[in-house]
C-alpha cells in the first residue's frame, strides 16, 4: 500500500487537477490511498467565512459566493456537459449541509464552529477530484475520513485516538484499490474535528502508520525538500536524503515544507517518506528514512519572520533562575506566545516568540510591574543547521544581528531586517 498526499497547490485549479491525473497515471493507481487538501488557498477563504459568520457581518454572503464560484469554475472547466450536472448536484449538496449548519447552529464556541465549517474545503476538493477521476475512467473509492480518523474534542488541534483509528482504517480501507480521502479532518463520535492548519501531511502519516504502508509520497510544486525556502533564498540545494531525526529537527525549527507531526508515526514503523515534484515526475526528490543524516551534507536555513524578541529581567535584580523563569514561561504559555529560541544569563532572559494570536501587549501588561521588559518587534529568526562560518557570513548582509546562539549543530540568529 502506498499513501500519496496532494496539497492545496496541487489542486488549485482545473489544470492542476488534470495534472494529478497525470501523476496517478504515471505512478499507477492500485494499492494507493490519496489524501487531498482543500483547493488552493480555500482554507484561508473558509477562515474568512467563519469569522464573518461568527461576527454576524454582511461579508458572509460575499465570502460564501467566492468559495462557491471558485469550485464551480473548476468544475465547469473539468467536466463535459454530460458529467457536469451530477457533480454540480453533489457540490450543491455539500453547500446545502454547510448552510444548514449555519442556520441551525446555536453553539458559540469558535473552535467548534471553525471545525464544522472549515472541513468543507477538503470535502469539496476530494469530491471533485474523485468524480473527475471517474469521469476519465479511473475508478476510485471516496472515503469520508471522519469515519476512520478518530480524535479527542480539542477542536482545531485535535489529538488522534490511535487504537480506534488504526482498527477503523484497517477495516474500512480497501488496500487493493485507489482510495481518495481528505487530509486535515477527523471526528470525535459524529462531530468533525481538525488536526491543525497544514495538517494534511500528518493525515498521510496517520494512514501510512495504520496501514503499515510501504511509503508515503508528498507531491509538491518544488523538486523536494531544499536546504532553504526558495521564496527567501535565491540559491538552494535539493536534499536527496534526510534521516527522520534530521527532518524532525528541521520541522521543529520551522521548516514549513513538511508538517512537524508527520514524521513520528512514520519513524515508528520505518516507513520512508518521499517529497517529490508533481511537475517533474522523473525527479526522485527527497527521501526521508532511517538512512543517512543528510545528503548532501550542506547547511540548511530555516527562517521565521515576524517574530518578537523579548528581553526580561527582574526589577529587584534577583537572578533569572527557576522561579522567575517558570513564572515567565507560564505566562508565555497562557498567552500562546510560541517560543522559538531561549537564551539566559544571570540577570536577564531572552526569548524569541511567534505572537500568532496578537497577545504580546497583554503579556507585557501583566508582567511589567515585576519585570523590566524590552521588546524588538518584527524581527526574523534564522536557524542554520550544520552551519559553518561561510553559512553564517552568507546571511550577515540581510540585517543587524541582535542575538545569536550557537551550539554544536545549530546556529540561531535574530536579525532586524530592512533597517
Ligand atoms: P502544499 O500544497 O502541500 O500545502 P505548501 O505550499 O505548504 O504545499 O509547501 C510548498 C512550498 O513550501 C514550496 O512552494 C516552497 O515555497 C515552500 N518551502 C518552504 N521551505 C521549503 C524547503 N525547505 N524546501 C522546499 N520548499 C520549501
Ligand atoms: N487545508 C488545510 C490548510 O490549508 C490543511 C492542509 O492543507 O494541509 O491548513
Ligand atoms: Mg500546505
Amino acid at each position: 500500500m502506498r499513501v500519496f498526499k496532494f496539497g492545496g497547490a496541487s489542486v488549485k485549479d482545473a489544470q492542476a487537477v488534470r495534472n494529478v491525473v497525470r501523476v496517478l497515471q504515471h505512478e499507477g493507481t492500485e494499492n494507493t490511498l490519496v489524501v487531498i487538501s482543500a483547493m488552493g488557498k480555500m482554507t484561508n477563504a473558509f477562515e474568512k467565512l467563519i469569522q464573518a459568520y461568527f461576527d454576524g457581518t454582511d461579508f458572509l454572503q460575499e465570502a460564501l459566493d467566492f468559495i462557491q464560484n471558485y469550485h464551480l469554475d473548476i468544475i465547469a472547466t473539468l467536466f463535459s456537459d454530460q458529467g457536469h450536472s451530477a457533480i454540480v448536484d453533489k457540490v450543491h449538496h455539500l453547500f446545502g449541509e454547510l448552510n444548514g449548519f449555519m442556520i441551525r447552529n446555536k453553539i458559540r464556541d469558535y473552535n467548534y464552529v471553525y471545525d464544522q465549517m472549515v472541513c468543507y474545503g477538503e470535502l469539496l476538493s476530494t469530491t471533485i477530484v474523485s468524480e473527475y477521476l471517474q469521469s476519465v475512467g479511473i475508478s476510485n473509492t471516496w472515503l469520508d475520513v471522519r469515519e476512520v480518523i478518530k480524535t479527542d474534542k480539542n477542536y482545531r488541534d485535535a489529538k488522534v485516538q490511535w487504537e480506534v483509528t488504526e482498527n477503523l482504517i484497517q477495516k474500512n480501507v480497501d488496500t487493493k484499490q485507489l482510495n481518495i480521502t481528505q487530509g486535515f479532518i477527523g471526528s470525535n463520535d459524529d462531530v468533525t474535528t481538525t488536526l491543525g492548519r497544514e495538517g494534511s501531511d500528518y493525515s498521510a502519516g496517520i494512514f501510512a502508520y495504520c496501514l503499515q504502508a510501504e511509503s508515503v509520497t508528498i507531491w509538491k510544486d518544488v523538486e523536494g525538500v531544499l536546504n532553504a525556502d526558495p521564496r527567501v533564498f535565491k540559491e538552494t540545494d535539493l536534499l536527496k536524503e534526510i534521516s527522520y531525526a534530521e527532518a524532525i529537527e528541521m520541522a521543529f525549527y520551522g521548516a514549513s515544507v513538511i508538517h512537524p507531526k508527520t514524521i513520528q508515526p512514520l519513524e515508528k514503523r520505518e516507513i520512508p517518506l518521499f517529497v517529490r515534484s508533481f511537475y517533474d515526475l522523473n525527479n526522485k526528490g527527497t527521501k526521508v528514512s532511517k538512512g543517512v543524516l543528510l545528503k548532501p551534507l550542506v547547511s540548511c536555513f530555516i527562517v521565521k519572520k515576524k517574530q518578537i524578541l523579548i528581553g526580561i529581567s527582574a526589577k529587584d535584580f534577583s537572578f533569572m533562575v527557576e522561579d522567575n523563569i517558570s513564572h515567565v514561561f507560564r505566562k508565555l504559555h497562557e498567552y500562546k506566545l510560541k517560543v522559538n529560541m531561549i537564551q539566559n544569563s544571570a540577570l536577564s532572559f531572552s526569548v524569541c516568540v511567534d505572537d500568532k494570536y496578537g497577545n504580546f501587549e497583554h503579556f507585557h501588561q501583566e508582567l511589567k510591574a515585576q519585570y523590566t521588559i524590552k521588546s524588538y518587534k518584527d524581527v526574523s529568526l534564522y536557524t542554520i543547521r550544520h552551519f559553518d562560518d561561510k553559512a553564517i557570513a552568507s546571511i550577515r548582509n540581510r540585517g543587524k544581528a541582535i542575538l545569536r546562539q550557537i551550539n554544536t549543530k545549530t546556529a540561531q540568529l535574530v536579525l532586524q531586517e530592512n533597517i
